[in-house]
């Protein structure tokens, strides 16, 4: 334990129990400590009397507990290439990677987005996956763990409890868990080393109803669910009995019902003299009122992201962002009038239907935002479109990658040319990631053999190139409806059939 760590919830460290259990963090430990899920879970099973759990993170160097008395090892998995550190530190502990190798304890599971939606292409490596949100089936997970010392009857018994799948089982139905949201998740401990030092983190609101045909977040977790108005302030006094920074999350925060309240009375609290620095992630163009944007200016937040996504208005009726240039305007004055000093904006390039006016269409928006907002810092960041298994646009293939970059080194070079800032994501990784996001089983040795060989860009491309495995099959190619997918085992609701509606009204529609 880190001793510039302070634990919001009293702790019970003497328990009459020998059963072990890690939860892992694939990352640094300042990184671990802004993870509200990692930590969340941390706390919820740390309240269970017969259970004593570590957190354990990529830099650990000294462990409370030894491995051989380690009966549970579970892993947070939120990125594609999470699985790269995931491998690393069960070989640190010499656990073998493949659970066919693996005859005794600890059993290794993962939860987390990426294996929520698609956990195929990693299935050989755990022992079991925990599907959707994982607060409440963690807990029944670890209580069948705790009470079965036995490998095959704890994975069997596992097997039968909804939400979690055991790839040994052959499942023909795993249910994805959602989770009603009556109490209001947030950082239970707080760390001076975290990458968000000192921040207490509160979760407003899951998921998004406006259902972007690209979106994970979204699609993993309808519908919105909002915490409870009294239940935002409770915790908010809760955090602000510990620190002075706080971050609301959500992936719309601002669509929850007493968003603007909630900003009233953060703001209340500073203009009456309390020191308060607040951030929000990401908010919406539509969403930025004047109240708003001054909490967030007097609360010491400079800039904000705006995640417009495509540059004209045919190519996010098509995404399903209905955004009109005048909103995002708009939302550009307010912004600059009421405090803030510069916005980027966020887009995306190789969206399905993109042609050479899409892209046209961002560099003039930068042109007009710029022209009308002097002084006020503009930038853009892109990233290229990934196809992410169970989203509507998970039947269309990316862009290849020299196309790609030759789009993004347009967009660099034009925006340049008129003062404005920006930056693009890896378009190398953004294609390994849309290989992992629609991969099937048989990708298990390739993610093996890419880590063997380092972990690299290089190392994937020859992974591919040894395993014989024609990666943009995964990548690029655009599949039919009827086509069979790995993950359709994995119930979601709103289901297949919603997801090619919803993929014809946007993408075969076309809008013009
Ligand atoms: S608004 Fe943002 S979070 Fe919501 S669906 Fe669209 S991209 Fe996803």
């Amino acid at each position: 334990m880190n001793s510039k760590e302070q634990f919001l919830y009293k702790r019970k460290q003497d328990k009459n129990s020998d059963f072990v259990m890690w939860m892992a963090f694939p990352g640094i430990y300042s990184f671990s400590m802004s993870s509200l899920g990692y930590l969340w879970m941390f706390k919820t099973i740390d309240e269970l009397e017969g259970v004593n759990i570590e957190r354990i993170c990529s830099d650990t160097e000294k462990t409370q507990f030894n491995i051989k008395d380690v009966k549970l090892f579970g892993f947070s998995f939120s990125f594609d290439l999470d699985f790269l550190t995931i491998f690393s530190m069960l070989e640190k502990y010499n656990i073998p990677l493949k659970s066919k190798d693996r005859s005794s304890q600890p059993l290794i599971f993962a939860g987390g987005p990426v294996v929520s939606a698609n956990p195929e292409p990693y299935k050989e490596f755990f022992d079991f996956f925990i599907i959707g949100d994982g607060e409440e089936v963690n807990l029944t997970a670890v209580e069948i763990c705790r009470q079965n010392s036995d490998r095959e009857t704890a994975l069997k018994l596992l097997s039968e409890v909804e939400g979690i799948y055991v790839p040994v089982y052959h499942q023909k139905r795993v249910k994805k868990l959602t989770k009603r949201l009556t109490e209001c998740i947030y950082t239970p401990i707080i760390s001076e080393d975290a990458f968000f030092k000192n921040t207490f983190i509160l979760e407003m609101s899951r998921g998004c109803a406006n259902r972007c045909g690209f979106c994970l977040a979204s699609y993993l977790n309808l519908p919105l669910r909002c915490i409870p108005y009294d239940e935002l302030l409770k915790t908010i006094d809760l955090g602000l009995a510990y620190t002075d920074k706080i971050a609301l999350l959500g992936a719309q925060i601002s669509a929850h019902p007493h968003f603007h309240d909630v900003c009233k009375y953060i703001y209340d609290k500073i203009k009456s003299g309390q020191n308060i620095e607040m951030s929000v992630s990401s908010l919406r163009v539509d969403a930025i009122t004047s109240d708003v944007v001054k909490t967030l200016a007097a609360a010491g937040q400079k800039n904000s992201t705006l995640a417009i996504e495509a540059g004209s208005e045919r190519l996010r009726k098509v995404i399903n962002k209905n955004l009109t240039e005048e909103q995002i305007f708009n939302a550009v004055k307010i912004a600059r009038d009421n405090g803030l000093k510069g916005l980027k904006f966020y887009g995306m390039i190789g969206l399905p239907t993109e042609t050479e006016e899409d892209l046209q269409s961002i560099i003039e928006l930068g042109k007009k935002v710029k022209k009308e907002n002097k002084g006020f810092d503009i930038s853009f960041g892109f990233s290229s479109f990934v196809p992410k298994a169970n989203t509507p646009f998970q039947w269309c293939g990316r862009e290849n990658t020299k196309s790609l970059e030759e789009k993004a080194n347009y967009l660099k070079k034009e925006l340049h040319k008129i003062g404005i800032s920006s930056n693009v994501s890896s378009i190398k990784w953004d294609y390994w990631q849309a290989v992992l996001s629609r991969g099937d089983e048989s990708l298990n040795d390739f993610v093996l053999e890419a880590y063997r060989q380092g972990g690299k860009l290089g190392a994937f491309k020859s992974a591919a190139k040894k395993l014989n495995i024609n990666t943009d099959y995964f990548a690029l190619k655009n599949y039919p409806f009827e086509k069979s997918l790995p993950w359709d085992f994995i119930e979601i609701k709103p289901g297949k059939e919603c997801l090619i509606k919803e993929n014809k009204r946007l993408v075969t529609n076309n809008y013009s």
